[in-house]
């Protein structure tokens, strides 16, 4: 059975092309044709009206959606409401993330997750656990209680999953630089988080296969004259990834247009740190016992601390082109390519080229998600 999507301004890795027909079958996409094409006569037509047509977005850094908390009950139920949430707008990948919890809620977090895969739950691409491998002085809202050190005795707990990805965000300082060389050696992504490491101390972990930064700026000590610190190090170095939360609330626009100026935009992923709000109408939910409000669009506990966010991925792109100045593509790109390229998944997923999963969204003139495919698969 073969889809022929047609009068769309599609993203392809060249740029967004108009007057061309996607032809997609058994969930790939196999070819970016001329409607005069042969193959496109016996498809199902499906008009895209005009419309942007998109790389799915790829999410790794997702804590809830329709009001539903991972952490609450790490469950295979639990990651298909956060996935149907977040699917509305435009998400067709994403990791359900844990924030620091006891190792007994680890082990069912990464069992419901491999009960995810094996079920199909569309969009599930593996489990991130932030955390508790973290710095109390830089713990958020992460309850200090589950705060503790790593050390060889975890890494059989975090090797669980069988299938699909596992990223870990800890601070680079509260572990060492031969215990992340274990983790990324063992298959794990890692990326660093909720920490106040030296500049010295992040290279040395880039330089063990650290991969990334989880939300960029944020829990982290701040750039220094005398130390350039986490920031710095992430900056500086081309190699890793930043996860950047663009909601105009948790970092300065100026701020993330100045780390843009620094580094390859490859390596920039939007991420959402989305809460049970995203998708949902709750004006408040309950994180490990603390009751965290939505006001304005964002997520804080009593004592004002950001406590992730009410932001989808929709938002995120079209706060990069409002706030950032960038243009639809890059934005998008953000949001599916470079996100997938972190998680050593640019080969299947994240562009629209021919032998890539058929994992689309359609956007409005307003970059609003209208349409969703996962694996060729309308919801
Ligand atoms: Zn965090």
């Amino acid at each position: 059975m073969r889809s022929a999507l047609t009068n769309g301004r599609i993203l392809a890795p060249r740029g967004i092309v108009s007057g061309q027909t996607l032809l997609v079958s058994g969930g790939r996409i196999e070819a970016l044709v001329p409607s005069t094409d042969g193959r496109c006569r016996d498809a199902t037509v499906v008009d895209l009206c005009g419309r942007f047509l998109v790389p799915g977005f790829i999410d790794v850094q997702v804590n809830g959606g329709g009001g539903v908390l991972f952490n609450d009950e790490p469950s295979i139920d639990s990651i298909r409401a956060i996935g149907a949430a977040h699917r509305r707008f435009g998400t067709t990948g994403f990791l359900p993330t844990l924030i620091s919890d006891d190792l007994d809620t680890i082990a069912r977090a990464i069992l419901a997750v491999q009960s995810a895969i094996d079920a199909n739950v569309p969009g599930v691409l593996g489990i991130h656990i932030e955390g508790p491998f973290l710095n109390r002085a830089r713990r958020g809202v992460h309850d200090s209680k589950h705060l503790r050190p790593l050390d060889p005795s975890l890494l059989s707990l975090l090797c669980r999953l069988r299938t699909g990805r596992t990223l870990l965000t800890l601070a680079p300082e509260i572990t060492t630089p031969q215990m992340i060389a274990e983790l990324t050696g063992a298959g794990i992504l890692v990326s660093a988080g909720h920490s106040n490491a030296t500049f010295a101390e992040t290279i040395s972990a880039i330089n063990q296969g650290l991969r990334g930064f989880t939300h960029l700026f944020n829990a982290m000590a701040p750039l220094a004259p005398r130390e350039p610190g986490i920031i710095g190090a992430a900056l500086y170095d081309q190699r890793a990834w930043c996860g950047i939360i663009v909601d105009g609330h948790h970092v300065n626009p100026v701020i993330l247009q100045l780390a843009l100026r620094c580094k390859r935009h490859d390596r920039f992923m939007l991420v959402t740190d989305g809460m049970p709000p995203v998708g949902s109408t709750i004006p408040s939910f309950q994180l490990q016992g603390r009751t965290i409000r939505v006001v304005d669009g964002v997520c804080r506990d009593e004592h004002g601390t950001l406590a992730g966010t009410a932001l989808d991925m929709a938002a995120a792109v079209r706060n990069c082109i409002s706030l950032l100045g960038l243009d639809v593509a890059e934005a998008a790109r953000m949001a599916s390519e470079y996100p997938a390229e972190f998680l050593g998944l640019g080969s299947e997923l994240g562009l629209i080229a021919p032998g890539y999963r058929a994992n689309l969204a359609l956007l409005d003139d307003t970059f609003k998600v209208v349409r969703t495919w996962i694996n060729g698969r309308e919801d």
